[in-house]
C-alpha cells in the first residue's frame, strides 16, 4: 500500500519511503562514486538500448514509457507563457512537481529494467539518463551515501542546461537559478532509490549568467531545518522522527512491482479502450441484450464477465455457451437452450453469454429469436450477452445469421478494439499477465529482460490479448526459477519476431537492429563470432574487461580473439 505524506491534492505522485527502501538494491548500503567501476552497468549504451523508435507506429519508447521529441524552444515557450500568466513562484513549483514525477519514473526504469544489486551504479545511471534525454551534459563531480545513516552528498555540473538556456532566451539574465524541472528529477530519483529524502538545489545557474549550473544534493538533515521542497514533493513527514532504520530486503521481490487493480478491471488508458470503457459504463446497469464485437482474442468473454459482475445480478449465474459447438443441426437433437435444465434455465437470474453467436445453427437461431422476442416484452429473467468475431451485418447479408436474431441481440452493441489499436496499454497489460502467470504457477521469476520488453512492445499480436497472455505464460514457465524471462522463452517458432523498431547506435544514428533470423542466418562460425564479439565490445564501449565478462571469456582470451580476428575500434 502507498502511504500519503500530505493531504495536499496538488502535490505530485507520492512514493512511500518504506516501499522505496524495501525495493532498494540489497547489497550496497553505502558507496562512493569515486570507487565505481567505470564500465559498471547500466552504461550510457545500456540506457540508450531502452530507447526505441517504432518508426511509422507514431511511438518512441523509453523502456515502457512513451515519450515524444519536442523542440526545446517549445518547452521554453510553454515555460515563459506560464511565468507570464501565473508568475515565477507558481511556475517554479509546478515545474518542480513535474520533474519529481519524471525522477520517480526514471528510478522505476532503472530498478525494473536493469535489475542489479549495485546501488552506486544505479545512482550513477541517473545523471546518464539526464544526459541521454538531452536536458544537459551532466558531469558527476562526486557523490557518496550511507543508507543506514540516511546520509547523501552529491555534487554535479550541468553544461548547456535546456531550461537555463531557454530562460535566458525569454527573459535575459535572472537573479535566481531557474532549472526547476531538471532539479527535481535527481531529487526524486535518489529519494526513490535510497529510500530516504534527498533534496537537490542549484547553487549556480546558466540562467544567472554562470558558465554552467552547479547542483548539490543532500539528505534533509544536512540541509538544516527549513526544507520547503519536502512539502512541495509531498514528503512532509519528518524523516527524523518517524522513519525506521533501513533494513535490507529479506528476499528478491517476486516479479515487477504490482499495481493494485480490482480483479476484473478493464486494464488500459489508451483512447481506444477508454471509448469502450465509456460504453460499458453506460450499459452496465441495464438488462437489455449486449452485443460485443471484436477480433478473436480481444477479450470478449472478459468484457461479458465484467458486465455481469457489475450488472443488476452480479450474484446470479454466468453461463457461457460456445456456439460453434451447435453449428450443425439434426432434427432429433434435444434443444440445449429452451429444454428442461437447458442454458436458459441455468442462466435464470444471471447472464447467458453466447460466444461466436453467428456459428449457431439456423434452427436454434430461430428458437432463440422467438424466446428473445417474448422476453423483451416483459421483464427479462436473464441478461443475454452475445459476442461475434465477424461483422454480424455481413453475417446477415451472407445468410449465416437471422436478421431478427441480430435485431434482438444487438440492442446495445460494443466494439472492443484489437490490441494493435491500443498499443499504449501494452506495458500495463504485459505487467498484468506476467503477474497473473507468476502467481498461477507460483513461480518466482525476476522479471522480463529489457530485450523481451522491447520485442513485445513492437510485436503486432494478431492473436490479441490471448496471444499476449500465452506468450507471457510460456515465458514464465520456461524461465529459470529466480531468473529473467528471455526472448527465446517468449517468442517461439509460431510468432515472427517483430522488426519494425529502430534504435540509437553508438554513432548516434538511428538504425534497424537485425532480426533473430538474420543473425542466425550468418554463414560461417567465424562470422557469428565476429558479430558476438563486436556487439559485446560496442555495448561495453570497447572496455575489454567488461566485454569479456559479457561473453563469459577471460580478458586475455578475448584480447587474443580480437587480434586473431583483426577487430579494430572504429
Ligand atoms: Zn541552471
Amino acid at each position: 500500500m502507498r502511504k500519503n505524506y500530505s493531504q495536499n491534492d496538488e502535490t505530485p505522485r507520492r512514493i512511500s519511503l518504506t516501499d522505496a527502501s524495501k525495493q532498494a538494491p540489497a547489497i550496497t548500503a553505502r558507496g562512493d562514486s569515486l570507487r565505481l567501476d567505470e564500465g559498471a552497468p547500466p552504461t550510457l549504451n545500456d540506457l540508450a538500448g531502452a530507447l526505441q523508435f517504432a518508426l511509422g507506429d507514431g511511438r518512441i519508447w523509453l523502456s515502457d514509457e512513451r515519450i515524444v521529441l519536442m523542440q526545446t524552444r517549445v518547452l521554453g515557450k510553454l515555460r515563459s507563457q506560464m511565468i507570464k500568466e501565473i508568475g515565477m513562484d507558481r511556475t517554479r513549483d509546478i515545474c518542480m512537481q513535474v520533474g519529481w514525477d519524471e525522477g520517480l519514473k526514471l528510478a522505476e526504469l532503472v530498478r525494473t529494467r536493469f535489475s542489479q544489486d549495485d546501488m552506486t551504479a544505479a545512482l550513477a545511471a541517473g545523471p546518464r539518463l539526464h544526459t541521454m534525454e538531452g536536458y544537459a551534459k551532466v558531469i558527476t563531480k562526486r557523490f557518496e551515501y550511507d543508507v543506514a545513516k540516511k546520509e547523501y552528498l552529491g555534487e554535479f555540473y550541468w553544461f548547456d542546461s535546456v531550461e537555463g538556456t531557454e530562460h535566458l532566451r525569454s527573459f535575459g539574465v535572472c537573479d535566481c537559478p531557474v532549472c526547476w524541472m531538471q532539479l527535481a528529477v535527481p531529487s526524486a530519483y535518489s529519494t526513490a532509490l535510497l529510500g530516504f529524502p534527498v533534496i537537490f538545489r542549484e547553487l549556480e545557474c546558466v540562467g544567472q549568467g554562470a558558465e554552467r549550473c552547479v547542483v548539490i544534493g543532500k539528505d534533509v538533515e544536512s540541509w538544516g531545518d527549513d526544507v520547503p521542497e519536502l512539502r512541495l514533493f509531498g514528503l512532509t513527514e519528518s524523516p527524523k522522527k518517524k522513519s525506521k532504520p533501513w533494513q535490507p530486503p529479506k528476499s528478491v521481490p517476486m516479479g515487477l512491482p504490482t499495481r493494485n487493480e480490482a480483479k476484473d478491471d478493464i486494464i488500459g488508458e489508451s483512447p481506444a479502450i477508454q471509448r469502450t470503457k465509456r460504453l460499458v459504463d453506460k450499459v452496465v446497469a441495464f438488462s437489455e441484450p449486449v452485443m460485443l464485437l471484436g477480433e478473436a482474442g480481444s477479450g470478449k468473454e472478459y468484457f461479458a464477465k465484467h458486465l455481469h459482475s457489475r450488472g443488476p445480478t452480479p450474484n446470479g449465474p454466468f453461463v457461457s455457451v460456445n456456439c460453434p459447438a451447435y453449428e450443425d443441426s439434426r432434427p432429433d437433437d434435444a434443444d440445449p437452450f429452451l429444454g428442461e435444465g437447458g442454458y436458459i434455465d441455468q442462466a435464470k437470474g444471471g447472464t447467458l453469454f453466447l460466444n461466436d453467436v453467428v456459428a449457431l445453427n439456423k434452427s436454434l437461431q430461430a428458437k432463440l429469436a422467438l424466446f428473445l422476442r417474448d422476453t423483451t416484452r416483459k421483464r427479462p429473467s436473464l441478461r443475454v450477452i452475445a459476442a461475434s468475431g465477424v461483422s454480424p451485418t455481413d453475417a446477415v447479408a451472407n445468410g449465416a445469421l437471422r436478421s431478427d436474431l441480430l435485431y434482438y441481440l444487438s440492442v446495445l452493441p460494443i466494439q472492443i478494439p484489437p490490441l494493435r489499436e491500443r498499443r499504449d496499454d501494452l506495458p500495463a497489460l504485459i505487467q498484468h499477465f506476467f503477474d497473473t502467470h507468476c502467481a498461477r504457477h507460483t513461480k518466482p521469476v525476476a522479471g522480463l529482460s529489457g530485450a523481451v520488453f522491447d520485442m513485445l512492445l513492437r510485436y503486432d499480436f494478431p492473436g490479441n490479448l490471448h496471444e499476449l497472455s500465452n506468450m507471457l505464460e510460456r515465458g514464465v514457465i520456461y524461465a529459470e526459477p529466480g531468473g529473467q524471462v528471455e526472448i527465446s522463452h517468449v517468442f517461439s517458432v509460431i510468432e515472427n519476431a517483430p522488426r519494425i523498431s529502430r534504435r540509437i547506435g553508438d554513432d548516434g544514428n538511428v538504425y534497424r537492429p537485425k532480426s533473430l533470423a538474420e543473425v542466425h542466418a550468418a554463414r560461417t562460425l567465424e562470422e557469428v563470432e565476429v558479430e558476438a564479439i563486436r556487439t559485446a565490445l560496442l555495448d561495453a564501449d570497447w572496455n575489454i574487461s567488461a566485454a569479456a565478462r559479457k561473453l563469459g571469456l577471460t580478458r586475455a582470451r578475448l584480447d587474443y580473439r580480437i587480434k586473431k580476428l583483426n577487430l579494430k575500434k572504429d
